[in-house]
């Protein structure tokens, strides 16, 4: 009978030194008995940072000091080999393979230092180095211990655009290369093991697909190999109902759907990638977070519906690396456009708008952005708007960078009575105060803008006014794994 399929991934702090690796194997192990199984690994956990800066650095003309990170991760990596594997000849082989890699960081961080010059396709090629030391390292801990295993590059498999630092999967070419690389390895029992965050474009020019990107790369591999289940292994127990670094109480939730998890992806919720559920999107296949840490919890089943029964509040997420823009003044009333024009300025320079909504003045048109957008948003708005202001139609383009968003998730929640209600009332009594309300989003959340001194006041607070706190009951019983579930 054919094998069921698992493609899992591994995030940074699940890779983060070798006694975690060695937490990997045991895990991968255990699957590997009763599935198919492919895994996804992401860098350990800091590595990508530390690649990004050392880029940067090199572009300011601080060579030697990226160097000196370069030979930082060298050190790093070589002391969880010399504690995972055994053999001598493995090791040096390993060893020599880092060097390897790093020396192409190097190579391209002393090129990047003469010219001052960063471009796009080398920050992809330099950030996507932590994920090309880890992958090795995992297939040889594995095939040591005994499971066939292999280290491939996901530039292999996972063909994209070329939007460097975001780029899209091509869904055919994907399927076409995945299947023709991984289903022989699949069909005698061996492992692959495969770099997250990377693909490459029909040319074979690398490129990554964002920060995060791991996770969805384990989707990208799940749906074009037609994956039983997607499992992504991570530092905590599932989807909680908050960020537990913001609400300490958060719970678990076992079950929760695709709509409701990519919306707390969207706003804010690091524990999936925003882009995470749209490659499995079509063909419903169920998606696991579970902690490599704790691997007898079974964490949150992420599917299609989600869990039947009464549909309320499900997680609060928030997002603080944003910014308010305004543009109004009085005269706007009178400047029919204005709307049109505000939001094709935005689309014209290719900025995400997070979040539309009505100002507590009717006279302005507000929205946020990542921060990162901030500053050119404003100035291609007081471009477009130069007429408009000198003749005081419009009398302020204004950014307001210390908010945060807060977003209360679950799905039809906007059919549920008194949801909005409660959110604002009990946000009233903890004096915190709404500077805006999104408008015309989706049932699946209401999110609005707060200072962001505030943010964890109002996430304490809407936490507590549901009970989010409370267990929820478990009604899906996951499959029978021995250490995996
Ligand atoms: P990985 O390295 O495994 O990809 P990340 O750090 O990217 O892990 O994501 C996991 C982290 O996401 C958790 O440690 C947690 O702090 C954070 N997080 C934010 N919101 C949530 C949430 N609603 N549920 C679970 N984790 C969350
Ligand atoms: N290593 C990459 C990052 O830090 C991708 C990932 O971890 O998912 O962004
Ligand atoms: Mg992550």
């Amino acid at each position: 009978m054919k094998r069921q399929l698992q493609v899992m991934k591994f995030g940074g702090t699940s890779v983060g030194d070798a006694k975690c690796i060695s937490r990997v194997a045991d895990i991968v192990q255990a699957a590997a008995k009763d599935f198919s199984v492919v895994v996804v690994v992401s860098a350990m956990a800091g590595v990508t940072n530390t690649l990004i800066e050392a880029a940067n650095r090199s572009e300011a003309g601080d060579r030697d000091y990226a160097l000196d990170l370069l030979e930082k991760l060298r050190k790093q990596h070589d002391a969880a080999l010399t504690e995972l594997i055994k053999t001598p000849a493995t090791r040096e082989k390993l060893s020599a393979r880092i060097q390897e890699i790093l020396g192409e960081a190097k190579r391209l961080c002393e090129g990047t230092a003469l010219l001052r010059q960063l471009t796009p396709r080398t920050l992809d090629t330099v950030s996507s180095l932590g994920e090309r030391l880890t992958t090795p390292i995992v297939a040889a801990v594995l095939s040591e211990r005994g499971t066939e295993s292999e280290g491939i590059e996901a530039t292999e498999l996972i063909i994209t655009d070329s939007h460097h630092g975001g780029a899209e999967p091509l869904e055919d070419r994907t399927r076409e290369r995945s299947e023709a690389r991984l289903r022989p390895l699949l069909d005698r029992g061996a492992v692959p093991v495969v770099t997250g965050y990377i693909g490459a474009t029909v040319d074979g020019v690398l490129t990554t697909l964002g920060r995060g990107g791991s996770d969805y790369s384990v989707t990208i591999l799940g749906a074009a190999l037609g994956a039983d289940e997607v499992i992504i292994w991570t530092d905590v127990n599932g989807v909680l109902t908050a960020d537990p670094r913001m609400v300490p109480n958060a719970h678990t939730i076992p079950e929760i759907s695709y709509r409701e998890a990519a919306e707390l992806a969207y706003f804010g919720a690091k524990v999936l990638h925003p882009k995470t559920l749209r490659a499995v999107a079509t063909a419903g296949i169920p998606v696991w977070i579970r902690n490599s840490f704790q691997p007898s919890n079974p964490g949150t089943k992420i599917t299609p519906e989600g869990q039947e029964g009464p549909r309320g509040v499900k997680a609060l997420t928030a997002i603080s690396d944003v910014a308010l823009i305004a543009v109004g003044g009085p005269g706007i009333i009178g400047l029919p456009d204005v709307v049109g024009r505000t939001f094709s300025t935005t689309a014209a320079i290719r900025v995400p708008v997070l979040l539309i909504s009505q100002s507590s003045s009717q006279n302005d048109i507000c929205f946020v952005v990542s921060s990162v957008d901030g500053k050119r948003t404003v100035e291609a708005l007081r471009a477009q708007f130069s007429q408009d202001l000198m003749h005081q139609k419009v009398d302020h383009v204004t950014i307001d960078a210390n908010i945060s968003i807060v977003a209360v998730v679950g799905e039809n929640m906007r059919g549920t009575v008194g949801i909005s209600g409660r959110t604002f009332s009990v946000l009233g009594r903890e004096n915190v105060n709404i500077i805006a309300i999104a408008q015309g989003s989706s049932e699946t959340n209401i999110s609005f803008v707060v200072a962001r001194s505030d943010m964890k006041k109002a996430l304490l607070a809407v936490h507590d006014e549901f009970a989010l706190d409370s267990n929820p009951v478990r009604e899906s019983t996951p499959v029978a794994n021995p250490v995996a579930r």
